[in-house]
């Protein structure tokens, strides 16, 4: 057992049984970030690079120890959406490239990008500017590795595939930067239906096509998420951005068979009460649930502000023993109750919430049905008052 220190989160001293002195926490199996970093690598030609995107404390299981991991495994790159994520990982001692998929104009911004050695998107024409003028002003004299992101479909940051090239150059000529990639993001890259990927893919090509005719050196080029990773090598290019397959879900159902990948993540909990109520007896805030015979209750120290989404209130079950037991009652700020009569508990036992317990399993992917959304939001919807906690099975 290992145990990591996060911004905002006491480290965690104690080692108990079962590893854990917590009411709550999220494990983290570093065995499986490995192996699906692994199993992603083979699955791409050997000159394809794989950036591991870690944006959003790596989907919530924690930046810099995945970070590690996911470099150690295969990965070549790191992806964040904001500079005080990639300062994290730098602080951290990662020397990887980092790429900040978000903008950012600001000249504090600018000025800390080129101290950490971060590596920016360019998305417009007078953000580049900012970014040349700032950098002119400032002692550093090495070029920036600026990236170009297109917008070829998406309908968010980039200027259009159609202006690429005019883009391109006026980016070229600015100086302190070196165009180190030119990519673009799809929209819909886990549909069955490929359409619109096609589409995007055709103007990410005409777009590359006229940049060609500039003369400008050919930087890298990328296109492909985790779907478009694993449903076509014509869009991996020089690099893969993978998120949601490296924590080991799939991104849709029909691209479960192309690579063995095993969740990361597991949110467990500890009882902390256990108690009979009789029949007709109201649970929890504004009575949502009223038992219809004597039943045992126990009391779980996990709630919404951890992020267990109060819309699974009376519809999530949770595992105890292997067994499916159900919640009741309107989930609390820090608490929720269940329905443990069918089988024995304990006060102290440990719950899980998502993950493996014996031949069962609780998904992501079954939340996000449950609440009409998706695994990411899920994945990243557990708070920092949930330590993460590194553990490896094997
Ligand atoms: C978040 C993100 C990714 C990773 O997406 P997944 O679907 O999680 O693989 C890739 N590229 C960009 C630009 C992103 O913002």
């Amino acid at each position: 057992m290992l145990n990591w220190k996060h911004p905002n989160v006491a480290t965690i001293k104690c080692e108990t049984s079962g590893g854990i002195c917590q009411r709550a926490w999220v494990e983290i199996d570093l065995a499986a970030l490995a192996h699906n970093v692994r199993q992603l690598k083979s699955f791409l030609s050997p000159e394809t690079a794989l950036m591991a995107v870690v944006k959003a404390d790596a989907y919530g299981h924690g930046a810099i120890t995945v970070a590690q991991t996911v470099l150690q495994s295969g990965a070549s790159w790191l992806g964040v959406a904001t500079v005080p994520e990639g300062i994290e990982l730098r602080e951290a001692g990662i020397k990887e490239p980092i790429l900040i998929l978000g903008a950012t104009h600001t000249p504090e911004q600018i000025k800390a990008i080129t101290y950490w050695q971060l590596q920016p998107t360019l998305c417009n024409f007078k953000q580049a500017l900012v970014f040349s003028q700032t950098l002119e002003a400032t002692a550093e004299c090495k070029p920036v590795p600026v990236h170009i992101k297109l917008d070829t479909g998406m309908s968010r940051l980039g200027p259009s595939w159609q202006e690429a090239a005019e883009f391109v150059q006026l980016v070229q000529r600015l100086p302190k930067l070196h165009i180190a990639s030119i990519y673009s993001h799809l929209a819909t890259a886990e549909s069955v239906d490929q359409t619109v990927t096609r589409q995007q893919q055709t103007r990410f090509e005409s777009a590359i096509a006229q940049i060609k005719t500039t003369g400008i050196p050919q930087p890298l080029l990328h296109l492909a998420n985790s779907a478009a990773t694993l449903s076509e090598r014509a869009l991996h290019y020089n690099m893969v951005r993978v998120g949601l397959a490296i924590y080991g879900l799939y991104p849709a159902t029909h691209l479960q068979s192309k690579v063995n990948l095993k969740p990361v993540l597991q949110v467990k909990a500890r009882i902390t009460q256990v108690k009979t109520i009789p029949p007709q007896t109201g649970v929890s805030y504004g009575h949502q649930f009223i038992s219809d015979r004597e039943l045992v209750l126990a009391v779980v120290g996990i709630g919404y502000a951890d992020g267990v989404p109060r819309n699974l209130s009376n519809k999530m079950t949770v595992l105890i023993r292997g067994q499916r037991v159900p919640q009741i009652g309107a989930i609390t700020m820090d608490q929720l109750m269940l329905d443990v009569s069918a089988i024995p508990v304990q006060e102290g036992e440990v719950v899980t919430l998502l993950g493996q317990d014996g031949s069962e399993k609780i998904s992501a992917d079954d939340w996000a049905t449950e609440l009409s959304t998706i695994s990411w939001e899920i994945l990243c919807g557990f708070k920092h008052r949930l330590p993460r906690v590194a553990v490896e099975r094997f």
